[in-house]
Parts: structure tokens; sequence; C-alpha cells
């Protein structure tokens, strides 16, 4: 249930609300919007009097929420989350890019990586050291010394980092070295894991599972907020159909769809979407101009050589490239990039 408060209600009137769905055994979420304050009631299983709320002095109505994701809906905070990073907004005006190798493989290739993406204008880093392969016979990444890599090339190019935590006693290290936690699709519905990034002090970008809803993914957000972790990133990331020219069906109604829901932040990634780089560029411009906040691509110096997800990686130039048609389309949809 959220309770809309009065235009210009009073602080007093606020916190005697505030104080009542209290003591009715219930949590709660504030929401102060320029217009009007929203108080949104997190229920403990048992129905709520809003009719008892709705007359109390300053409340203009109670409105019941019958989606199953409350802190995740635009319904419990009307504006969009936005969040600083290393000197850029997420979810704000700024699309923000964020690029690098599918796996840390070597020095080498990490920094020089790195720097390519970053004269190219990416915004972040990314670069998975704790991988999660289908084949328990693949290449299963660096771990903790593809982590000491990845900081390093944070030191060296100024770009903040994002990299994937598979297992909620990974967190506590993981956390050590990256500015944003990844929670793969594998993992999307790993509650031990969403609960234990929930608590962590680090924005958290969850991708949608491949074979999971919008509800679902939604519902996933749902237990990384109700663990007090308000930094959440969603990210589409294709989902399996029975298409078998694409790696992935990339479900860009999802990104207008997550904006309509959510309150969230939304990232979209070509690269695991389609697992062809040709397509990577199309759909990355087709997801700005859909609404999308940010994107993450893979990409590689030598994707015939890449020890994973060559496929879909774009060379280093061809990122340069798409940026700079990026900018063109964020420009014709009131962005920037
Ligand atoms: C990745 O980002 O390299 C990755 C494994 O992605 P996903 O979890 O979407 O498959
Ligand atoms: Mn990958």
């Amino acid at each position: 249930m959220i309770i809309i408060m009065k235009h210009g209600a009073a602080q007093g009137e606020v916190a005697n609300v505030v104080a009542r769905i209290e003591q009715m055994g219930c949590q709660v979420h504030l929401s102060e919007g320029e217009e009007r304050t929203i108080i949104g009631v997190i229920g403990n299983g048992r129905p709520i009097d809003g009719e008892q709320l709705a007359r109390m002095s300053g409340v203009e109505r109670a409105v019941p929420v019958l989606r199953p994701f409350k802190l995740a809906s635009r319904e419990f905070h009307p504006s969009n989350t936005v969040f600083p990073l290393n000197g850029v907004s997420i979810g704000g005006r700024q699309v923000i890019t964020m690029a690098g190798p599918c796996a840390i493989e070597d020095r080498d290739q990490l920094l020089d990586t790195a720097r390519a993406v970053k004269d190219a204008g990416a915004h972040v880093l990314r670069g998975g050291a704790f991988k999660p392969r289908t084949s328990p016979y693949s290449f299963q990444g660096m771990g903790h010394e593809g982590l000491k890599l990845l900081a390093e090339a944070r030191q060296e190019t100024g770009l903040p980092v994002i990299t994937e935590v598979m297992a909620p006693e990974q967190v506590p290290l993981v956390t050590t070295y990256a500015d944003i936690l990844q929670i793969g699709a594998r993992s999307m519905q790993n509650y031990a894991l969403l609960h234990a990034v929930g608590e962590s002090q680090r924005p958290v970008m969850l991708k949608r599972g491949m074979m999971s809803t919008v509800e679902e993914l939604l519902m996933s957000a749902e237990y990384i907020l109700s663990h007090g972790n308000d930094r959440v990133i969603l990210c589409e990331r294709g989902i399996r159909t029975f298409e078998p020219y694409t790696r992935n069906t990339l479900d860009l109604s999802a990104v207008p769809l997550l904006k309509q829901l959510s309150h969230l932040p939304v990232v979209v990634d070509p690269s695991h979407g389609t697992g062809k780089w040709e397509l990577v560029a199309p759909m990355a411009m087709a997801a700005v101009a859909a609404g999308a906040d940010g994107l993450i691509i893979e990409v590689h110096r030598s994707p015939e050589t890449a020890m994973s997800d060559g496929a879909q990686s774009l060379k280093p130039s061809r990122f340069s490239d798409l940026m700079s048609s990026l900018a063109l389309v964020a420009q014709a949809v009131g962005r920037t990039i």
C-alpha cells in the first residue's frame, strides 16, 4: 500500500502516519518528491487497514499496490533512481557505457583493452574474474588474480570497474575490488547471493535470467532492495527463445516496460543479447533509442583468440566507432553519452 500525502503536508503529519504504520508492525519506505511525500507501506503478511490511514491528518489517499514488487516499483518511488559513480550519474540524462573483455585473461590483455575503451569514451571497465561457464571444462576465470589486475587497470585509467560475483562467500572479496557488483543471468534467482549483495555497500547490476520474466527480474531486485541496498541497476541481456540464429533474443521492449514499472536504472547488454558482434552496434543504438540508461559491451583486442565470448566481442576500433554513432542516437532522444 502507498499513502499519498497532501501537497504541502506538514512534517509532523508525515511523522504521525509513519508512527502509525510502524505500530501496525509494517515497514515504511519514504519518498519525498518535490510535489508531495509518498509513504510506502511494506506489509507483514496481515491485511493493512488503509481506510484508517486515509483518515489521518495530511493524508490525501491510500492506494493498494497490487504488484508483488514494492520497493522496486514506480508507485513506491515515482522519480527515477539516480546515483553517482566516479563523477558520472547512473540513471540520469547521460547514458553510461561499460565496456571491456568478457573475461580477464592476462595483464596485457586487460590493460590494453582498458586503455582502448577509456580512449573511446567508456565510463566503466568490465571484466570477469569469476566466470559462470556452461561447461566445467571451459576457462573459469582468473579469480582473485584477475581482481588484482582489475584494480591495476582502475588505477591506471581511473575507470571504475564492474565484475561478477557468483557466490555469497565471494561477496567480501569482490567488494574490495569492484565498484559495481554484477549478478549474472545464471544467478538471478540465487536468493542467498541476492541477500548478501543486498547487505553490501556497493551498487549491484542484476542481469535478467535467461528464462526469466520481467516480473521475476523485479522480484529479484526486490530481494536486494529489501536487504538495504538501494543502488540496483537492472540489465536486459536477452532471453532464450526458439530462435537459433542468435545466442539469445534481446528483449528491447523490456526497456520501456521496466522504466514504466520501476524507478531503477536499466542497462542493456547487446553482446550476450545477440551473441554476434555484427549485431551489437545496431542493438546498442536501438537500446539507447528505447530509453536505456546504459550499455554493457564486450570488447576484445583479438576476438578470434578470446578465451570466452569472442564471437560477440567488438574490436576496440569498432567499439570506438560505435561510441560515435551512439552520441547521435543519444542526442536524438534528449540524452548524452
Ligand atoms: C558476462 O557478462 O560475461 C556474463 C556471463 O553474462 P550473463 O550472466 O548475462 O550470461
Ligand atoms: Mn561474456
